[in-house]
């Protein structure tokens, strides 16, 4: 495939749009769908049939649209239900995506046509917008009346904007292309429509409009005589073209009765109404948000001041960047950005006010974080998670939406997405290579590139039936963008938001680090999977000016530091109840942000929230409220101030914008952040455990391996993969022989929530003098278990816990070979999950049905337990690792479980396999020293005793 990939046919074919999209593009959120269950009446009317049997359910659709409502035929799906309301809609609504491919001439000919409808008697009552104008226009005074500004018939009309189109390309993105093609359609229909050689880009009709049609506009004219015309004050915000001049809020005194344009035009210094020249809308599709700017001042005849006037729009000194970037339309001059217009079937002027906090909140919203931010109302708290982990755990706008807005925003073709399904490659054990959803462990890591496409390298992904490939297209069909991950998921939702989010996280790398290389962007690409094409650069060129721009006006940000982030102090405080967050678990917050500036002790504040919910480790919030929250309980707060976030999100979240600014421009400003953990939701598979198992799972498996401690009476103990410490913590309320107890984890995080409690619970043994507890020692290392350190050569006893299945397979066979073949325990008690159990799992909890309804997947195993989880291993799954290693190193091998029974389908819940040695001295062993020793405590009064070997 060719780098550019062009296509002879429009790659988003309208054709093959589903009428709930056809209905999307044309009512946006207006188009509000309930689905309810009816009783399938077709069932009831044989006769032979049991009267009182339900019948399948089925679902049935109202599609309530602005102007009418539909009801679809019963359906047996949901969605079925939706997409047939939709069709419905769309059949008596008449809005067809008819393909419509003229020639140029027949092209011309149809603006003709069109030209000739719009200026005839009967459409001055048509429900049309453009009417609305058309009627106002009359209301103008002397000679300007009935005079209707070419860019008004350009912009208000969707079917003339089509229709240049195909009289030149050009048309899409200049709106003097199509202004001029109007005023050439005119000239041919002389005697209906007067057009003007110079002065005034307007047409008017040549003959008025019989008097019974007319509008009265007798109020208008006492109005004006009286001096009484009524003035509507709208804020709108001023676009300058230079980029060193800020965007400013400023109020138009806006005349009810009289023609709009006419009060815009002295704003940008004309006269009147023609001389303004209008943008498309921005933002939602029912939105009247257009930038409107001036038409350099014209001497020449029209054809050369037209090309002139598109030669001048186009040179950099008079392009302004930033109202282009935010239409996709070549905008010159000072622009207004303002919300004001004629809308379908009403004859008032609609209005609304702009605040310059809008205007930030439409650029934001460009950037696909900023996006997914505004969708959660957390611009300053969200940021756009790194993985998408399970439907369940995802807050906020789904990547996909937020995919397809983005290119709305950005006038790309909706973004093509493509399923394969490959039912070969769904058994559970079917290797797929998967990193690790990665957490943030030591916020001094820099983020470059790669280390983002590491850690964002398919974390949700569970090997299963559907591969997932997006391509995204400009208007004018050239591809720019493609992305096809390798692996694959069980279900298909998972397979398109998992790559529109990675197509997501590229575009927001590229759009937020307006500094880094082309190269690094390529690998980074290269990493997530996605093909770029020069295309892709030259549609964004402008984007880097506009967002780079907010970050410089800051004294006190470097746009080039954005991850490096300092680590600020954070004041914790309040009862801690107990329950901390885990990797995976949902933390529910209350937060407020606020602007502060720290000698004055001036504050603003920007956002807050009562209730804001997250995934732990998916870096969906700022790193320092992860960061927070991880070190707390529930019911704590935290307190702490961090450096400025691009200015372009502040001003996007001040209620306040002039005092915001005010504060922005001093160098001591900061975030200043206060909140409280509420609760925390853990992941599905501790709620699964506890839901069924009495005592939960985790207390059964500790319950296990003190059994073998005693039964060994093993002086020392090393828990490979300890987390947070729950089996160390808990080993210390049973009394043992154990002396020395050491746990290992690559979490530092973790590390440190099993330092802080065993620390604790050490000091209150030796303090109560509990002769039950013999521990002297006990150390936590930070180090991988695929990796040999001789400290802990030898031990009595090893447990490995919930582990191995939080590895790559490989490492799984690695950790193996290290711990029988160099650690040499005498007993090794390894657990993970058994596969099959999942069923049952899943069949008692409530939770896991919350799931898509119309999935096709039976529930049977149809995902792990925990998303973080690499594989989840068959009973002959576990049989064989264990066996092989068993052999290998001589160690005898005997099979067991927590949770269920052995001998009752499916088996254990957790299986766990007992490795005992039977060497009584094991192969000699090289001192290395592969860990790092975070925390040591000792009972200082007691000598250490050597275990022997
Ligand atoms: N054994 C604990 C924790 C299980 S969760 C319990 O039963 O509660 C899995 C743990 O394995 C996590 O803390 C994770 O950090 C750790 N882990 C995963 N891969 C590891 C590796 N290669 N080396 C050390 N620890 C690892
Ligand atoms: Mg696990």
């Amino acid at each position: 495939m060719t780098e550019t990939e062009k296509l002879s046919v429009n790659p988003a074919k309208k054709a093959s749009l589903s009428p709930k999209a056809i209905i999307h593009q044309t009512f946006g959120d207006k188009a509000c769908y309930k689905v309810e269950e009816v009783q399938d009446s077709t069932q009831n009317e044989c006769p032979g049939l049991a009267v009182q049997q339900k019948g399948p359910c089925l679902y049935q659709c109202t599609l309530q649209l602005p102007e009418m409502v539909v009801v679809s035929d019963p359906c047996r799906k949901k969605k079925d239900a939706e997409q047939s309301a939709a069709e419905k809609a769309i059949e008596k609504l008449g809005i067809h995506q008819k393909e419509y491919n003229p020639t140029v001439q027949e092209a011309r000919d149809d603006l003709v046509g069109r030209l000739t409808f719009l200026f005839a008697d009967e459409f001055l009552s048509s429900p049309h917008p453009l009417s609305a104008h058309f009627r106002a226009a009359l209301r103008r005074e002397g000679e300007f009346s009935g005079c209707i500004p070419l860019s008004v018939i350009a912009v208000c009309d969707a079917k003339i904007g089509n229709i240049c189109k195909f009289i030149n390309p050009l048309a899409e993105v200049n709106l003097l292309e199509v202004m001029t093609q109007i005023q050439k359609a005119a000239e041919k229909v002389p005697d209906l429509i007067r057009t003007y050689e110079f002065e005034q880009l307007a047409l008017q009709r040549r003959n008025p409009y019989p008097n019974e049609i007319k509008p009265s506009s007798v109020d208008h004219e006492l109005d004006l005589e009286f001096q009484l015309v009524k003035r509507i004050p709208i804020e709108v915000v001023r676009i300058p073209v230079s980029l060193d001049k800020a965007v400013e809020s400023l109020t138009l005194n806006i005349s009810a009765t009289g023609y709009y344009l006419d009060d815009i035009a002295p704003e940008l210094g004309m006269t009147e109404a023609s001389d303004i020249l209008i943008s498309r809308t921005i933002g939602r599709a029912s939105s009247e948000m257009r930038i409107y700017y001036t038409a350099p001042k014209q001497q020449h005849p029209r054809e050369i001041l037209v090309s002139q006037l598109v030669e001048a729009s186009r040179s950099e000194t008079f392009l302004n960047v930033r109202a282009t970037y935010m239409t996709g339309q070549e905008i010159s001059g000072t622009a207004i950005l303002a919300s004001v217009g004629y809308r379908w079937k009403s004859t008032d002027l609609f209005h609304e006010d702009v605040s310059l906090r809008s205007y930030y909140r439409i650029l934001v919203n460009m950037i696909p974080s900023g996006a997914y931010r505004i969708s959660r109302e957390a611009v300053i708290a969200a940021r756009l998670p790194l993985a998408f982990t399970t439907k369940n755990n995802w807050r906020g706008s789904f990547p996909r939406d937020i995919l397809c807005t983005f290119c709305r925003f950005h006038h790309l073709s909706e973004p093509l997405f493509s399923i394969k399904s490959n039912s070969l490659n769904s058994s559970p054990g079917a290797n797929v290579s998967r990193k690790k959803l990665k957490v943030n462990e030591s916020s001094k890591e820099e983020k470059s590139g790669e280390d983002l496409a590491a850690a964002s390298e398919d974390p949700a992904g569970h090997n299963g039936a559907f591969h997932c490939e997006v391509k995204i297209y400009t208007k004018s069909r050239h591809l720019i963008l493609k992305c096809s991950p390798k692996e694959s998921f069980r279900k298909q939702t998972d397979a398109t938001q998992s790559t529109a989010l990675k197509v997501l996280s590229w575009l927001n790398v590229f759009f937020e680090k307006p500094d880094l290389s082309r190269e690094k962007l390529n690998l980074y690409a290269e990493k997530l999977d996605i093909l770029l094409t020069p295309d892709l650069f030259k549609n964004f060129v402008l984007c880097h000016p506009v967002h780079k721009l907010e970050s410089r006006r800051l004294v006190n940000f470097d746009s080039s530091d954005i991850s490096k982030e300092s680590e600020p102090s954070i004041d914790i405080g309040g009862q801690n109840a107990g329950i901390t967050p885990s990797i995976g678990s949902l933390a529910c917050i209350s937060y407020t942000a606020s602007l502060v500036i720290e000698e004055g002790c001036k504050k603003e504040h920007l956002e807050s929230c009562e209730q804001f919910e997250f995934e732990i480790g998916n870096e969906a919030v700022l790193p320092h409220i992860e960061a927070a929250v991880i070190q707390m309980g529930v019911g704590q707060s935290a307190h702490f101030q961090m450096d400025l976030l691009p200015s372009d999100y502040i001003l996007a979240a001040a209620g306040d914008s002039a005092s915001a600014l005010s504060l922005l421009s001093s160098k001591s400003c900061k975030l200043e952040f206060n909140l409280t953990l509420l609760r925390v939701t853990e992941p599905l598979e501790e709620r699964m455990e506890q839901a069924l198992f009495s005592p939960p799972l985790s207390k059964q498996r500790v319950e296990f391996a003190v059994q073998y401690i005693k039964e060994s009476s093993a002086t020392s103990l090393v828990d490979f993969g300890c987390g947070s410490g729950s089996l160390l913590d808990s080993l210390l309320l049973y009394p043992t022989s154990l002396e020395k107890i050491v746990g290992v984890d690559i979490s530092q995080r973790s590390l440190a929530r099993a330092a802080k409690s065993l620390h604790s619970k050490l000091n209150r043994l030796v303090d109560t003098k509990d002769p039950s507890c013999k521990i002297k020692v006990a150390v936590l290392f930070d180090g991988s278990i695929t990796k040999f350190d001789s400290r802990l050569y030898g031990f009595g006893i090893a447990t490995c816990l919930e582990v191995i299945e939080h590895m790559e397979e490989e490492d799984a066979s690695l950790f193996g070979d290290v711990v029988l073949g160099s650690f040499c325990p005498k007993i090794l008690i390894v657990s993970t999950p058994n596969y099959e159990y999942n069923v049952i799992l899943q069949k008692s909890t409530p939770q896991s049905q919350e799931e898509d309804p119309d999935d096709k997947n039976p529930p049977q195993g149809c995902k792990f337990r925990n998303h973080d989880h690499r594989f989840e291993w068959t009973r002959a799954q576990f049989n064989e690792w264990a066996s092989g290693l068993a052999t290998k190193h001589n160690y005898a091998l005997e099979f067991s479980g927590v949770g269920g029974a052995a001998d009752v389908e499916p088996g254990f819940a957790s299986q766990i396999a007992i490795f005992r040695r039977r060497d009584s001295s094991p192969t000699s062993m090289v001192l290395v020293h592969n860990y790092a020793p975070i925390w040591e405590w000792s009972r200082k009064d007691l000598p250490i005793k050597e275990e022997a070997a």
